[in-house]
């Protein structure tokens, strides 16, 4: 809903400007011409869109719970949580590509580039990025990367699982983000191991079957390299659904969480039941997708009354 226009304190009075209060002239919006004033007009524009997409992802969000509520809340008490108040819980986005054996084209490619970052970390001269030989004293980058490198109850991985990795469909171009200094810093931590190792290393990680177009390391209960293998990026980057259950946790405490992947287009498909969302529950006895619970019908829209 937009701000309400200014009006005329009687017909004939001229239109005021919403800033200065100067009279506005025929071709002037709701502020006049001057640069403060027209200052003050983006402001309260980008206000007004900031309330509106607010508004919009609050809305998304009631009929979210109108239609996952019921499903949410069995899946907690499935993970020992029969008060959904009392366990980390909480939306996120959903993603229904097939997990596929990958074409022998990507796993090529993917093993082309580890091989090529693997030699560049082994070979001084040939590494444009930097040789940090793990003689050396502590590299000061890994020093910082390795002290923020999330150590992450479980738990927290039920965002990712229930999502599938809406995130990690860019690894796939990128071959999961890998570079000379990902190897680098594996070599820090695995000091005698060799390029030959280093490569198993990576290639022992790799799932039988990956999203189709995604990652070659994103399997179906999300990525299969251990954090401490991964690319910088995998590990700083957090979507907004994955810091909101991290929020959660924090306030709620303990080792579980309950998480609704659902589909961005959802509402397209009002019926009951309808196969856009997944379920998950992660506890210290394992994952557990919910596959059997069945998504509400749309509620009625309110502002169809
Ligand atoms: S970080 Fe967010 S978008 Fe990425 S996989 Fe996890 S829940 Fe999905
Ligand atoms: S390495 Fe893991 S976290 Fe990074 S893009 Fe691939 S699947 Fe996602
Ligand atoms: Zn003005």
């Amino acid at each position: 809903m937009s701000a309400p226009q200014p009006q005329p304190l009687y017909p004939g009075a001229p239109r005021r400007c919403r800033a200065c209060h100067g009279p506005l002239t025929a071709t002037d919006g709701d502020h006049c011409a001057r640069p403060a004033c027209q200052t003050r007009a983006r402001v309260m524009a980008a206000q007004d869109g900031v309330r509106r997409r607010r508004e919009a992802e609050e809305a998304a969000e009631a009929v979210a719970w109108a239609r996952t509520g019921d499903p949410l809340r069995t899946a907690a008490a499935r993970a020992g949580a029969p008060d959904l108040d009392t366990v980390a819980h909480g939306f996120a986005p959903y993603m229904d590509l097939p997990v596929q054996a990958r074409p022998m084209d990507v796993d090529m490619a993917f093993l082309h580039r580890l091989s090529d970052i693997v030699a560049r970390s082994f070979d001084p001269d040939g590494a444009p990025d930097g040789y940090r030989s793990h003689q050396e004293p502590p590299d000061p980058d890994f020093a910082n990367w390795a002290a923020h490198v999330p150590d992450e109850t479980p738990a927290l991985d039920a965002a990712c699982i229930a999502c599938q990795g809406d995130c990690c469909l860019q690894g796939a171009g990128a071959k999961a983000f890998l570079t000379t200094q990902t190897i680098d810093y594996y070599r820090h931590r695995h000091p005698e191991a060799t390029a030959e190792e280093v490569r198993a290393a990576y290639l022992g990680h790799l799932p039988e079957e990956s999203v189709v177009g995604s990652c070659v390391y994103h399997g179906p209960l999300g990525c299969t390299l251990p954090r401490q293998m991964r690319a910088e990026v995998c590990n700083r980057w957090q979507c907004r659904w994955r810091l909101a259950l991290a929020a959660r946790l924090e306030t709620v405490g303990g080792d579980r969480a309950v998480v609704v992947g659902l589909a961005r287009d959802h509402t397209e498909h009002p019926q009951e039941g309808a196969p856009y969302m997944r379920v998950v529950s992660v506890t210290p006895d394992g994952v557990q997708v919910h596959d059997d619970l069945r998504m509400g019908a749309m509620p009625p829209d309110p502002a169809a009354d």
